[in-house]
């Protein structure tokens, strides 16, 4: 398949003008699949009333079938046909969140497709913070499920290029806006339990939302492993580098032993780090994610970082961890996926 591509600037004045999404939406109306971009990573849209389009996202990332994808409006009437009823509590997330990071599980109306819900009697809507992916949904007029797009397993894409890398050749276009904001998924947040519960950290953070609506549980099921996650992604290996990677919780000069000891053992070492920390170490890829001392940097370098030790063909990865507080829980969660869950702790 040829993959088109259009470039596009998300700063346009007239977000009604945008010839190019009006090609791309045409071929989302005609149950292709289309990459875009989203103030969080870029994602992979497909009409999601449509069995058909839904299943080429599937095939296109070798992504499980088990694990359902978030449906993306542009505008809230969208809803109505997506979901049988949305509580007050939910009515004040939007009112508060919309267009933003926040996915909220809701009870599912009948036409949305199997393939986007796995079966499931929820369905997961948000409306991004992104003028072209709003575009792009609003002259396609469908609502556009859409997971990351990546090859299923792979660091998140947060630049057109991560997604050319992975998915060229097997969807019919590429939208490129340029690079995402947020840098990790929106936040999943299940609103059909008594008390509203986090499915997988994200882009808004716990106490964000707890100033809004109250008390906010966390699923279990991210914390500890033995209990089956409801949000059936979280049970994946995701997000990963090609060399296996090792999130340590110790000091610099600890992580810069772990580094030597590998490489006397002739092996090539990558370290992931921050700014502030870049200059600390010896290896093989000193790679840094932002600054330490604002996590919201680290958020958006995140999965440029981790797909940039690929490029520099190291053969281990030791990795900073970061406090788990705020958007720090989403860093941690992905990093810590990313690494299959190998945690040194020094
Ligand atoms: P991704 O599409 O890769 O950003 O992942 C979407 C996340 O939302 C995955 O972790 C899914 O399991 C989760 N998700 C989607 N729909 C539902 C749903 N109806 N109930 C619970 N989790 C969901
Ligand atoms: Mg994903």
């Amino acid at each position: 398949m040829n993959t088109k591509l259009w470039v596009v600037d998300k700063d346009v004045e007239n977000k009604n003008s945008y010839p190019q999404i009006e090609e791309a939406a045409v071929l989302l109306r005609q149950k292709e699949v289309i990459a875009f971009p989203t103030e969080t990573v870029y994602g992979l849209g497909a009409d999601a009333t449509s069995d058909e389009a839904v299943a080429k996202i599937f095939e296109a990332k070798g992504r499980p079938n088990d694990n359902p994808l978030i449906v993306h409006i542009a505008k809230l009437e969208q809803l109505n046909h997506l979901v049988s009823a949305v509580s007050p509590v939910a009515q004040q997330l939007i009112k508060h969140f919309w267009p933003g990071p926040l996915t909220l599980v809701l009870p599912k109306k009948d036409g949305v497709s199997e393939k986007v819900t796995a079966g499931l009697e929820t369905v997961a809507v948000r409306m991004p913070d992104h003028p072209v992916a709003l575009a792009l949904i609003a002259q396609a007029n469908v609502s556009v499920a859409a997971p990351s797009a990546n090859r299923s397993g792979r660091p998140s894409p947060t630049l057109a290029s991560h997604v050319y890398e992975d998915l060229n050749g097997k969807i019919a276009g590429i939208v490129d806006g340029g690079a995402t904001g947020v840098g990790v998924e929106s936040t999943v947040l299940d609103c059909t339990s008594d008390i509203p519960t986090i499915l997988r950290p994200g882009g808004v953070t716990k106490e964000q939302l707890e100033e809004v609506i109250g008390q906010v549980m966390i699923d279990p099921g991210l914390e500890n492993e033995t209990e089956k996650p409801k949000s059936p992604g979280m049970k994946y290996t995701h997000y990963a580098p090609k060399a296996p990677l090792t999130v340590v919780e110790g000091t610099r000069s600890y992580i810069q032993q772990l580094a030597k000891e590998k490489q006397a053992e002739g092996l090539k070492v990558g370290v992931l780090t921050t700014e502030e920390n870049h200059s600390f170490y010896q290896a093989d890829a000193v790679l840094s994610c932002g600054k330490r001392s604002e996590p919201a940097t680290v958020a958006a370098k995140l999965y440029e970082a981790l797909r940039a030790f690929d490029a520099a063909g190291v053969d281990v990865i030791y990795s900073e961890s970061f406090p788990k507080e705020g958007i720090g829980i989403a860093i941690m969660n992905r990093l810590i996926k990313a690494a299959g869950h190998q945690i040194i702790v020094e």
